[in-house]
């Protein structure tokens, strides 16, 4: 193994160069903070997209929330957006402090996008967003729509036999399926979910009863993408979703930003640059996370803090971007399995695109194991009575690791955060749950209370 070769090197050459790398191939956790993090301003001229990209997201889904308020009527309430609320967790940050052994300054809220309407994850953003664009640009396309309708003649006979001519594809560990599966076939598209082995049962189960077409595979997430991507290469009117090159996910995902802005704002959490934020993200491939922390970057600019969480089996993103070789390496490569329990994050390659656009916007990764995992889910269910499914956890001890870890601490003095600390925000990210049937939450909920922390 140790002389294995990956792009040009030796295992032992790249455990060399970098010294984490030993701990990151014996899966233990670790905290890494970016050498190449720099200021927003120099940052942002060496990314392609830029705010407009975002507002035209914002505005599109603006246009489609009369159509989605009709056909989720859950979604009424909000008008038609589909946004998650914003918590404090005081108890949850408590008992953080106790389980660690370490103080956490500032203030510790969850975002719930586990309680996202219609699929229940984060990827009710991207997924939902780049299914709504491509129906509007077939149906622009072909002269049935413009841009001044009220888009809620789309819930029609009309649109739904037009859409039933072209099929959409995905590959998927579980929920992104389920976003693009659900909102592909309310339109009346034929859609193909491609589906890894970590893909839950009930995931599965579910999108079949909205007559979505799952394929399985026996191998990981890669693989499932690979074989979306043939499918639709051979049939013109199959559009595929590409989850690890999508600019359009990513800008779906981006626009959270904006609307965490209004609502910390109505929270009174004051973010400047006497209160820095600093946000934790669960990533798989790092579609959702890049494309949330770039809108976070946009709103908020050298007064947010990103980092990304991973399982200690996946760290994809960690190696892609320690590395610099992003999507060139796997986690395979380096020997780890990419077995984990997170679902969600169980991806062994990184975006590249992603990797790229966050070279130097991204503050830091980190990796938790799976045992971790469930014992923070136990211990929300306890003091939050909040369910959040394993993957979701991951953004969880971020601001702990960040003041127990050497390298949070010199990040926070590199950055000449030391008097500000006791005034700044954490939020933990939480990335799915709400649609996880009540024996499968039970079930981990037992799993973690006999647990603790390793
Ligand atoms: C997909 C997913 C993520 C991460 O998103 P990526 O775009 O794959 O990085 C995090 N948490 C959950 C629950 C997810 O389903």
């Amino acid at each position: 193994m140790e002389n294995k070769v990956i792009e040009g090197k030796t295992i032992r050459d790249w455990t060399q160069e970098y010294p984490l790398m030993s701990k990151i191939i014996s899966t233990e956790e670790v905290f890494w903070t970016n050498p190449k993090y720099e200021k927003f301003e120099d940052a942002i001229k060496k990314v392609s997209l830029s705010e407009e990209d975002v507002k035209d997201a914002e505005e599109r889904l603006k246009r489609f929330a009369p159509y989605i308020a009709k056909v989720f009527p859950e979604t009424q309430k909000n008008n038609g957006i589909i946004e998650s609320p914003v918590v404090r967790i005081p108890e949850m940050q408590k008992k953080l402090e106790e389980m660690f052994g370490q103080d956490i300054q500032g203030e510790l809220l969850l975002k719930c996008d586990s309680h996202l309407a219609i699929s229940g994850s984060i990827k009710a953003r991207g997924g939902i967003y780049e299914v709504l664009k491509h129906a509007e640009d077939l149906a622009i396309e072909n002269n049935m729509l413009t841009t001044a309708d009220d888009y809620s003649v789309l819930d029609s006979s009309k649109f739904r036999d037009f859409f039933s001519k072209y099929s959409i594809a995905v590959g998927s560990t579980g929920n992104l399926g389920l976003s693009i599966g659900i909102m592909s076939a309310q339109l009346g598209f034929k859609v193909y979910v491609h589906m890894s082995a970590d893909a839950k049962q009930w995931k599965k189960d579910m999108l079949r009863s909205k007559g979505v077409l799952v394929i399985e595979y026996a191998s990981d997430y890669s693989k499932a993408v690979e074989e979306g991507r043939k499918q639709s290469e051979a049939d013109p009117n199959m559009y595929f979703v590409d989850d690890e090159n999508s600019s359009s996910l990513f800008l779906g995902y981006a626009v959270a930003a904006s609307r965490l802005k209004k609502q910390l704002e109505e929270m009174n959490v004051v973010v400047d640059k006497d209160h820095p934020l600093f946000v934790y993200l669960p990533c798989g491939v790092g579609g959702g996370p890049g494309g949330v922390a770039f809108g976070l970057k946009l709103a908020f600019k050298d007064n947010v803090h990103c980092f990304f969480a991973e399982p200690t089996h996946s760290p994809c993103m960690l190696i892609g971007m320690m590395t610099e070789m992003h999507d060139k390496v796997s986690v395979q490569d380096f020997g780890i399995d990419n077995i984990t329990d997170a679902d969600g994050l169980a991806v062994g390659r990184a975006s590249g695109f992603v990797g790229k656009t966050m070279e130097n916007l991204m503050s830091g990764c980190y990796t938790v194991k799976d045992e971790n995992l469930y014992v923070m889910l136990s211990a929300l269910v306890d003091t939050e009575n909040i369910r959040l499914e394993p993957s979701a956890l991951a953004g969880m001890p971020g601001s702990v690791k960040l003041f127990k870890e050497a390298a949070g601490q010199e990040y926070i003095a590199k950055n000449n955060l030391k008097d500000k600390m006791a005034d700044s925000a954490h939020i933990a990210w939480a990335t799915g749950g709400s649609m996880v049937p009540k024996d499968v939450m039970d079930a981990y909920y037992k799993k973690g209370l006999g647990l603790s922390l390793i």
